[in-house]
């Protein structure tokens, strides 16, 4: 399989696109990452043709909506930033991406907490989202975003790297076209991955299918509208609680193969883990051990056991 794409801020690739000519280049993602997803970079404000080196340019309240402006000269890039990012959204769509990582704090491309000023006034709110991940976060609600501030926290970074995994799959398996069938198999190959994750999303993403199919609407459109549900609950960060209960139940599925003392050491490993005393790596990899060993792997455990690749070493640090 190739790897998964990931749309990325181009000046965290180290592109020197940024307002002074530098790079901010993010070494997670060029150095680790990069080994387990291609990574496309895109530069908003080259892209509308701004060049490098360029004025910087804010988001600036007038008249109760917001517009991206050179405080400076009073050039309004608004409408044109607008266009690029429709064209170039659906272009990184057409193209695959599986995500995107933002660069913080920027007018194009932050995602939160941006600084917004009001005209006239020389302070700034904080609550703003650069104009670009805007549109492209409203025209495409199923792609997992992030900013790259939020990678440094492995708990973070772990999780939106399995919603990326998990988003890769289903367009893979959604390239032989979507049907009920196809559509029911992913979702229960995938229920002890969404479980430990998001424990309602499992319940609600089997509601959601069973609905669509009774109205009789089209596996493509159920599939978009199924994803786009299950990202927006994936948007939460997992806790150790609903995670461990997930390997308690893969536990219970090999019980009758375990003698006494083995369960209850797994148990007690699980136990460590959900009480912060052992990494999530521990249970997983003695949990991935027993599953071999009986003879019970599938598809539906490895998607929860190893959610994303091992090398990255996540797992031991969360
Ligand atoms: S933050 Fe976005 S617009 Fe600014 S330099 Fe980086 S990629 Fe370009």
């Amino acid at each position: 399989m190739d790897k998964p794409k990931l749309g990325v801020s181009a000046c965290l690739l180290g592109h020197k696109v940024r307002y002074n000519g530098d790079g901010a280049e993010y070494r997670n993602l060029t150095r680790t990452w990069s080994h387990h997803l291609e990574l496309v970079g895109v530069c908003p404000e080259v892209g509308i043709g701004m060049g490098t080196p360029r004025p910087t340019i804010r988001l600036v309240k007038r008249d109760n909506q917001v517009h991206l402006v050179n405080p400076k000269t009073g050039d309004d890039f608004t409408q044109q930033m607008i266009e690029y990012a429709q064209l170039q959204s659906d272009a990184l769509i057409n193209a695959d991406i599986c995500g995107f990582v933002f660069k913080k704090d920027s007018p194009s491309c932050g995602l939160e907490r941006v600084r917004v000023y009001t005209e006239g006034q020389p302070q700034a709110r904080r609550n703003g989202t650069g104009l670009f991940a805007l549109v492209f976060t409203t025209l495409h609600p199923h792609i997992p975003v992030i900013e790259e501030g939020r990678l440094s926290d492995p708990l973070q970074a772990e999780h939106f790297l399995a919603r990326v995994e998990f988003f890769s799959l289903w367009l893979n398996e959604g390239k032989m076209g979507w049907s009920a069938d196809r559509l029911m198999r992913f979702h229960n190959t995938n229920k002890l991955f969404l479980l430990s994750r998001s424990p309602s999303a499992k319940r609600d993403l089997g509601r959601l299918l069973a609905r669509a199919f009774d109205n009789g609407d089209h596996p493509e459109n159920v599939a978009l509208e199924y994803m786009t549900a299950a990202q927006k609950s994936l948007d939460v960060l997992t806790k150790p609680g609903p995670i461990a209960h997930a390997m308690e139940r893969v536990l219970g599925r090999v019980s009758s193969k375990l003698t006494r003392t083995e369960r209850q050491e797994m148990l007690d490993v699980i136990h460590e883990y959900r009480r912060g005393l052992l990494p999530r790596s521990a249970p997983l990899t003695l949990l991935r051990h027993l599953v071999r060993r009986c003879g019970m792997e599938n598809e539906t455990h490895s998607r929860f056991i190893s959610p994303t690749p091992l090398s990255l070493g996540l797992m031991a640090k969360v």
